[in-house]
């Protein structure tokens, strides 16, 4: 076909049945819409100081946090930005905001002033929720930089430094006071950021409509995808100003009725002791945490039993790790989810978890939602190609965003005319419909012509019992174009040298897949959402000459 817009596209569709979606409500209305049936079931579990909060009270805390917002001025459509670690207020703002058709906007609290400004200016952000060690940062001693009290107001969830007021002044108010508020599903609920994995990172627009219709692809129906329970107890160790966490950790949970269990930040040892303390049974990880989880030698002095799924997603996962995490928790069904937050987040999801399950395949990311259609297409002409084939994964549904913040353009280039949305990542579908990821298009490697996915021989370094962490990237090569080269983290074996790491791989891959240059180092760069930032060991390259 010389036209792709004249071809029938070959689609994929979720193995279960498509289901009514109640996306014309509010989120808020959504997710505690089955309330009745767990109220005084724990809703947020605070880690840190133990303190649980039902669902009731959860809800009539929104409701507060609500009203407080409005009566500091926030109005329909209105940002308030959360700069936060997990913690309970996270969510009472959050849902508090949606009550009032305000809009949140999460950013990381590791960011830089200049980073927290570029996002402040750009989400027109009139109120930021945050941690009081973190004000300095919106101090901005600019002459016509915005200032706290007068141009925007800061909220602490801790003791309150000058000019910032307390959380307490929101969450005090008087939940009859919410002002009534129409809410179209089309309107904004959140404005979450990509990862700045490839580049800077991407505001996108969710609306109430994407993400109720995400998280029912995910918990609702008969035979939900993911299937949780009242009963479970889902870890949330994953930032909750990531989409993945805010999804399919708080938001999926609050559906079901599900305990959530809140950490403020990693650390394997009280992240052990809080799964055996509160019999964690659902946990959604990362992959640096799935490497943490199976190789670290202090998870064998803890009780891992309640666990009963692990999901994994956000970056490439190997089946060789998969594997070697499934003998830890040998009770525990394990597979991943892909998502992209600008699908809303999730395109596809393991079938492992459903209440009626299907079996899947170590290193699968799982089948396409439903409600949703999935297609590979060829990057060059745009056809669409069939099982096995790899291409450009493209999605559509009624989840994906609405488009880029402030960015025509960008959105017109990722969301074509007729609705799918162009992922940028390179995988192919099998015979039994399971989507598996190779590599984005922006980080093959391109060695002489071929091509060299940077995770396929990751997942190889890492099955390797003195690697603790690898990495590979390009480096330019006047003869090849671009070899890649990789840089690994030794377990304990300091005499693991870079002749072994070559040869372990060439023994393992085609020739063109082999590793050139070896370095070692003490720490693979990530994000907070799991992601390896090839980019900056790029430029570690360039910087030093080899
Ligand atoms: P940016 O777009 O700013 O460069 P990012 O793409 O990392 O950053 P996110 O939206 O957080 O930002 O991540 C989406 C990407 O994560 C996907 O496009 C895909 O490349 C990767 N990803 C997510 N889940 C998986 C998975 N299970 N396996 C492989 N890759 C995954
Ligand atoms: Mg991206």
């Amino acid at each position: 076909v010389e036209n792709p817009s004249l071809e029938t596209p070959f689609v994929y569709r979720s193995k279960l049945p498509d289901i009514p979606i109640s996306n014309h409500i509010p989120l808020h209305t959504y997710c505690f819409e089955n309330i009745s049936e767990f109220a005084e079931k724990p809703c947020l579990i605070t880690g840190s100081n133990g303190r649980i909060y039902s669902y009731a009270e959860t809800h009539l805390i929104c409701q507060k946090t609500a009203a407080g917002l409005s009566k500091l001025g926030i109005k329909k459509g209105d940002v308030i930005m959360l700069l936060l670690q997990n913690c309970p207020e996270f969510i009472f703002s959050f849902l508090g905001a949606s009550m009032i058709g305000a809009v949140s906007t999460t950013a990381n609290p590791f960011y830089t002033q200049a980073e927290i400004f570029k996002q402040f200016n750009s989400s027109k952000t009139k109120l930021i929720i945050t941690q009081s060690q973190y004000v300095e940062k919106l101090r901005d001693s600019a002459e016509n930089a915005p200032k706290i009290g007068e141009d925007f107001l800061v909220v602490t969830v801790d003791d309150p430094p000058e000019k910032c007021l307390h959380f307490s002044a929101i969450s005090d108010a008087d939940e009859k006071e919410i002002p009534s508020v129409s809410i179209e599903p089309d309107n904004a609920v959140v404005l979450p950021y990509s990862s700045g994995t490839t580049g800077l990172p991407k505001g996108v627009i969710l609306t109430h409509k994407s993400l109720i219709s995400s998280v029912a692809q995910q918990v609702d129906g008969e035979n939900p995808n993911l299937y949780l329970k009242s009963t479970d107890v889902v870890l949330c160790v994953l930032p909750l100003f990531h989409i993945y966490s805010l999804h399919s950790v708080l938001l999926c949970s609050l559906r079901a009725g599900a305990g959530v269990l809140l950490m403020q930040k990693f650390d394997i040892t009280s992240l052990l002791e809080l799964i055996q303390r509160y019999r964690v049974s659902v946990a959604p990880v990362v992959p640096p945490l799935v490497i943490a989880l199976a190789k670290n030698p202090l998870v064998e002095s803890f009780d891992l039993s309640s666990i009963r799924a692990v999901l994994s997603g956000a970056a490439p996962l190997g089946k060789e790790l998969q594997d070697a995490l499934k003998s830890r928790v040998p009770q525990a069904v394990f597979g991943q989810g892909y998502g992209m937050t600008e699908a809303g987040p999730v395109l596809a999801m393991s079938l492992v978890f459903a209440k009626q399950p299907f079996p899947s395949k170590s290193g699968s990311c799982g089948t396409v939602v439903r409600n949703a259609e999935l297609k590979v297409i060829d990057p060059e002409t745009g056809l669409t190609l069939r099982h096995n084939q790899s291409g450009e994964i493209c999605v559509r549904g009624p989840q994906i965003m609405k488009g880029y913040l402030n960015d025509v353009d960008a959105t017109a280039s990722t969301i074509d005319v007729e609705g799918w949305l162009h992922t940028g990542d390179i995988g192919y579908v099998d015979d039994d419909d399971e989507v598996f990821i190779v590599d984005r298009v922006k980080e093959l490697i391109k060695f002489k012509g071929f091509q060299v996915p940077p995770a396929e021989l990751e997942a190889l370094l890492l099955s390797h019992p003195s690697i603790a962490d690898a990495a590979v990237v390009p480096q330019k090569d006047n003869v090849a174009g671009e070899i890649p080269v990789a840089f690994i983290v030794r377990s304990n074996d300091f005499e693991l040298t870079e002749a072994a790491v070559k040869e372990y791989i060439s023994k393992q891959v085609v020739f063109y897949k082999r590793l050139h240059k070896v370095f070692f180092i003490h720490a693979i760069p990530k994000s907070p959402s799991g992601k390896i930032l090839r980019k900056d060991l790029r430029a570690k390259l360039a910087s030093s000459p080899a």
